[in-house]
């Protein structure tokens, strides 16, 4: 495992470089020690597909919230496939019900955090497909990043932390490769089908999620702290 001062280093030497070699560098740096999250309605599947074509082991998660469009579930499946993935469905340890209606937050928490936290102690470093542009709370993300997760290093690597929405759809575009149905109906993130809907021609990207709930991130990227 590196220490914070080398993720650094190597953010450094790696700024620059194309995602698909960010993601062969991780999992040559961390054998059997990476994942990759996937949510199967954005760019995640730029990742998927370029792992695909690195290496089919490497775990591909994706968190069975149990409130999933059925269009998302149909294509994760047919993604897979596809593509050989080692698909690893994380679900949550209890089910609450409908929280989602009286405190987003802790359904958040427990259909995603709680699960993603189990999973990654098994884990050196978790590759995500989050971008800098796609809102406040994103910007300013590194190649890499070394995070404390619940008391377990880990180091996050964001190959596309410099990409454009753009640059998701000209690589879909120029690889041909299937994306999220959806898509093609205004949504322009998909999550839970009880916190997404469509987006208006000019809104940002995420304001389909949770809106009118006062809420922007499930925590998934909150819930590790940065050092
Ligand atoms: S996105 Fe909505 S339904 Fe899904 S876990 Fe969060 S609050 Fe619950």
């Amino acid at each position: 495992m590196l220490n914070a001062a080398a993720v650094r280093e190597r953010a450094a030497e790696l700024r620059g470089v194309t995602p698909e070699r960010i993601v062969a560098w991780t999992v040559a740096t961390f054998p059997e020690r990476a994942a990759l999250t996937v949510s199967f309605g954005g760019g995640g599947v730029v990742l998927a597909h370029m792992l695909s074509r690195i290496d089919r082991r490497v775990p591909v998660l994706f968190l069975e919230t149990g409130f999933h469009f059925p269009e998302t579930l149909a294509f994760k499946d047919q993604f897979a496939e596809r593509y050989g993935l080692n698909l690893v469905e994380l679900r949550p340890a209890t089910d609450p019900g409908p929280l989602y209606r009286t405190d987003p937050d802790h359904c958040c928490w427990i259909r995603k955090v709680e699960p993603l936290q189990r999973a990654l102690g098994g884990f050196d470093a978790w590759i995500s497909a989050v971008r800098s542009d796609q809102g406040d709370t994103r910007a300013g993300l590194d190649i890499l990043e070394y995070h404390q997760a619940n008391g377990h290093p880990i180091v996050k690597v964001f190959p596309l932390a410099g990409w454009s929405r753009d640059d998701v759809w000209r690589y879909i575009r120029e690889q041909d490769i299937p994306y999220h149905p959806l898509l093609d109906q205004g949504f322009t993130s998909i999550g839970c089908w009880p916190c997404t809907r469509a987006t208006r021609p000019g809104e940002p990207e995420r304001a389909g999620r949770w809106s009118g709930m006062g809420k922007t991130e499930c925590g998934l990227h909150t819930f590790t702290v940065k050092v």
